[in-house]
């Protein structure tokens, strides 16, 4: 299929001008490959005929003769009527700005026709619907049409006509490319077939072959790739000079506290990855505060001992600058020479730290999304660690992947991640979960206030203050300039916070909008306790880490998703003291926001409210959706089609136990879906 043939020009295909070539380019269509895989998002099925009485079936598919003509309305806003008939019925037509139809709709022709109806006004009426003069080689009728993603001027007229030249010149370039035992097992039709069916469907029974052996067959290329690395070797021979890591047993002793049950077993699980055969790739879940940082710097400390390098990649820069500055506290009295990658160019220190990076005098860097940018060279990257993952896209990870030598791979999430999605990226990845929180922490409790009783509120936060604690102050907006004026924001509240409820307390504020060196300078006022209240956007929701804080309101709670208020409420309840979550809603609330208000009530763990949300929202919008967008898949939906992902991830499996080596050179097919989905290839996503 992905034969040079198509890789030509749109342009170049038949009846295929300049300003739909332009037009398809802004969707992204510029060869024909593209255009063929642009697929239709529904269908129209204007073959089997419904009439006019069974319009309640949602749309009508019948052949009708013209009774009439009249107007509704006057001068230029009149509206044509058409009457029409067919063997069950009579309704009529609104023309909404289709006057000019009253020349074509002439009474006594004939029509098919095509419309949602409804009864209004005592008529059955249609405003949406499409005719076509009744004859016995209709275009667009007596077949089942595809309706195509539109966008700007482009028209269903355009593609459909591209796409029938597209498959008309060019059928002959596709073949079979999947082994024969496959299309046999599951009784495929020939890819030719496919994809023109995919695109004009002779029938809905050919529609469904064809969506079957193309989602299967993306699916299978992309289990081959993935399933190939997990039976990879590693490509470095490591050795370990004793399985029991000197520097593990130092940091260990080194704590104030023992660590939990739950560490213990999951840095034991990491370890023997790390000394296995083959390069680890696991997932590390556990609640917000149940204390995966630790686990991750005690797993590079194995790695740093024998000579690797480490790279810790998180989503923003302050929590990259609170890991740097807890490693260099707990790892750099071990020897550990750390660096701290931020994201700014212009930064003068960065030079040299790429430098020594890639001469390898550097064991573990912390950084952003800089670090997988081009000019970050690593000498001898053997783990990568990913804090927050689901902040990250696909593609993003694998950039930092492809800087070592098949490296490991540690995953980190509060969020649970549907096993449909990790079976997709990493055939089969393990994972490790930490269920108990370190001993002394006491549940935070949830009070709910409506937005007028927020005094209380306040009140209940000076109490806190007063005992030594601190509290964060968090709103859905940085300023209100561009929205509604009743929304509270962070600098307007700030202000009023200072000046009207705390004058005699200390109070910071913190943002995205504020340069680099005021928000570290705020952070570092509030992490040492010269601040006492930290008002700020949801910048604070991943991974900031300040035992001593007590207090999280949150106002304007509604306009938050209940992932982004876990996180939140996760702040507080890091040390020994009782902590509280102050939830401030509006009161004009949705019944959704509701619920999840109530959940946040009812339940204290991450994994029980992410099942309530999964409940909340349907299995459309479960994480792995939006994160297997970083995928591209054309033909596949990781959610609806998770059944053949488990087949073709158990055939592709088969295949390479016996091949390692099966179909990766000379298929053309695989190159292609490699290319466009592989995690561990391709382009990266600037953010
Ligand atoms: P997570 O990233 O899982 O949300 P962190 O790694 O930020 O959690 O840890 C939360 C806090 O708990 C940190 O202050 C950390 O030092 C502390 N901590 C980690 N492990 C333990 C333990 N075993 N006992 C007591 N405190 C711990
Ligand atoms: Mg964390």
């Amino acid at each position: 299929m992905y034969a040079d043939e198509l890789k030509q020009k749109v342009i170049q295909l038949k009846g295929i001008g300049k300003g739909s070539s332009e037009a398809l380019a802004k969707i992204g269509i510029r060869n024909v490959s593209d255009l063929l895989r642009h697929i239709p998002r529904t269908y129209e099925n204007r073959k089997d005929r419904v009439l006019l009485s069974d319009y309640r079936e949602g749309y009508v598919n019948t052949i009708v003769e013209i009774t009439g003509q009249d107007y509704m309305g006057f001068g230029r806003k009149r509206t044509l009527k058409v009457f029409i008939k067919d063997k069950s019925g009579t309704a009529v037509l609104i023309c909404f700005g289709r006057n000019f139809l009253s020349q074509k709709l002439i009474t006594g022709k004939k029509f098919f026709l095509y419309g949602n109806f409804e009864y209004r006004f005592q008529e059955l009426q249609a405003s949406s619907f499409e005719v076509e003069e009744f004859s016995d080689n209709p275009a667009v009728f007596n077949r089942i049409i595809p309706i195509y993603p539109l966008r700007d001027k482009l028209t269903q007229g355009v593609i459909r006509r591209a796409v029938s030249e597209a498959i008309s010149e060019l059928a002959q370039y596709t073949h079979n490319q999947l082994p024969k035992n496959l299309v046999q097992k599951y009784n495929f039709i020939n890819r030719n077939e496919a994809v023109k069916n995919i695109h004009f469907p002779e029938s809905l029974e050919k529609l469904k072959k064809a969506e079957d052996l193309l989602r299967y067959e993306e699916l299978f290329y992309l289990q081959l790739t993935v399933g190939r690395r997990s039976r990879e070797p590693r490509r470095y021979s490591r050795s370990f000079t004793d399985s029991d890591s000197k520097l593990q047993k130092q940091l260990i002793n080194n704590l104030e506290f023992t660590l939990t049950p739950d560490q213990f077993t999951v840095l034991e699980e990491i370890n023997q990855d790390m000394e296995s055969y083959s390069p680890m790739a696991r997932l590390l879940q556990g609640d917000v505060g149940s204390g995966k940082t630790l686990v991750a710097f005690l797993a590079a400390l194995k790695i740093i001992e024998s000579q690797g390098q480490v790279a810790f990649m998180v989503p923003t820069e302050l929590l990259a600058r609170q890991h740097a500055e807890n490693a260099a506290r707990l790892l750099e009295p071990l020897g550990v020479r750390l660096a701290f990658l931020r994201g700014n160019i212009k930064d003068k220190h960065r030079l040299p730290l790429l430098d020594a990076l890639k001469k390898g005098e550097i064991d573990l860097v912390v950084g952003t999304h800089a670090l997988f940018t081009k000019n970050v060279e690593f000498k001898n990257l053997q783990f990568v660690i990913v804090d927050e993952q689901h902040k990250f896209g696909v593609h993003q990870r694998a950039a930092l992947l492809e800087k070592g030598d098949t490296p490991d791979l540690l995953l980190m999430t509060a969020t649970p991640i549907p096993r449909t999605l990790t079976l997709t990226l990493f055939g089969d990845m393990d994972v490790s979960v930490i269920k108990t929180m370190p001993i002394g922490r006491k549940p935070v409790i949830t009070h709910l206030s409506v937005i007028g009783k927020e005094d209380k509120v306040y009140s209940a936060v000076k109490t806190e203050i007063d005992k030594g604690h601190q509290a964060y102050f968090v709103y859905p907006r940085i300023e209100t300039n561009n929205s509604p004026a009743d929304l509270k924001d962070a600098e307007g509240m700030y202000k009023y916070l200072r000046e009207e409820v705390f004058p005699y307390y200390h109070l910071g504020l913190i943002h995205s909008q504020l340069p680099e060196e005021e928000k570290i300078k705020t952070m570092e006022l509030f992490s040492s306790g010269k601040i006492d209240i930290l008002v700020s956007t949801s910048v604070v929701e991943v991974g900031v880490d300040i035992p001593n804080a007590s207090c999280m309101v949150v106002e304007h709670a509604e306009q938050f998703g209940l992932a982004g208020l876990h996180q939140l409420r996760g702040r507080v309840g890091r040390g020994k003291n009782q902590s509280y979550a102050f939830l401030v809603y509006a009161k004009e609330l949705t019944e959704t926001g509701k619920q999840r208000l109530k959940i946040m009530m009812d339940y204290n763990d991450g994994f029980s409210i992410a099942e309530e949300d999964l409940k909340l929202r349907g299995p459309g919008e479960l994480a792995g959706r939006r994160q297997s967008g970083f995928l591209n898949l054309t033909y596949a939906d990781l959610v609806r089609d998770f059944e053949i992902l488990e087949r073709a991830r158990d055939d592709a499996g088969k295949i390479l136990d016996n091949d390692p080596g099966f179909l990766l050179s000379e298929n053309s097919v695989i190159r292609e879906v490699f290319d466009r989905c592989s995690p561990f290839k391709g382009a990266i996503d600037a953010e």
